[in-house]
């Protein structure tokens, strides 16, 4: 479960991110959705831990990570990251790209990297290099390298967006079943409307760095908060 508290953050005298709550639960995917420069990818930094509040804490699992005083580093904080430039590391093999974050024995690496291939439907790619893959299959073998260490936590920053359009929905909805398999709390961040109606149980409306309104996608869609989130909605298609 992630849990975040009154959190800011400022840059100059821009507040970018403006008393920033929200609490997602396992199997949750909530999505993060506001225009362009609206605080979202500062938002996921300072989860992730690569950047640092001003003020407002951090729960993981209802255990403190990060406050303005005291700070768990980022690779201790079971927390996934999927970013858009997803790169895998292309002088490794599949298999050795989704272990590249496990530790223990080799037997239990290898049969935790063949369930998630399996899961992403990539079975046969294990000692293919990812040059020899698609953009949609390198996509599903970055979720599956994300997922491998069993992070509690999911952070994506529009990991779809680079992504053809005919691959991207069926690529969404595979990437929520894997997601939904190993329950992980996840924090989707997006600028598309149509994402987010698609794939969130939740949808947290950002703007200028505020959270503006927050509900189940239906309940926004059919009630946006005022006139500019009617707008920013009727782009959807
Ligand atoms: P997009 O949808 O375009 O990715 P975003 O919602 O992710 O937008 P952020 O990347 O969080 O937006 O940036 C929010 C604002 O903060 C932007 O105006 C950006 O220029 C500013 N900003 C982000 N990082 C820094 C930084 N390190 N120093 C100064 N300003 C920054
Ligand atoms: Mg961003």
């Amino acid at each position: 479960r992630l849990e975040i508290r009154n959190l800011k953050r400022r840059f100059g005298d821009r507040m970018v991110v403006d008393d920033v709550s929200l609490s997602i639960m396992p199997g949750q995917v909530t999505c993060l959705l506001g225009p362009s420069g609206c605080g979202k990818s500062t938002t996921l930094r300072m989860i992730a831990g690569v950047d640092t509040q001003d003020a407002g804490e951090i729960y993981v699992d209802g255990n403190l990570i990060c406050d303005t005083v005291f700070r768990v580093p980022p690779e201790r904080r079971q927390i996934g990251l999927m970013f858009q430039d997803f790169a895998l590391f292309p002088h490794m093999s599949v298999a050795d790209n989704v272990a590249f974050g496990l530790k223990g024995p080799k037997v239990e690496k290898r049969a935790r990297v063949e369930t998630l291939l399996e899961r992403v439907g990539l079975g046969w790619t294990i000692d293919v290099f990812p040059h020899q893959l698609s953009g949609g299959e390198q996509q599903r073998v970055a979720l599956a390298r994300a997922l491998a260490p069993r992070p509690r936590i999911m952070l994506m920053d529009e990991p779809f967006s680079g992504l053809d359009n005919r691959l991207r929905d069926g690529i969404r909805d595979e990437t929520l079943s894997v997601l939904k398999q190993e329950d992980t709390a996840v924090l989707l961040v997006t600028h598309e409307p149509d994402e987010a109606m698609r794939m969130a149980d939740e949808i947290a409306l950002m703007r200028d760095g505020r959270i503006v309104q927050q509900g189940a996608p239906y309940n926004i869609y059919n009630a946006p908060v005022d006139l500019e989130a009617v707008a920013f909605f009727s782009d959807i298609n």
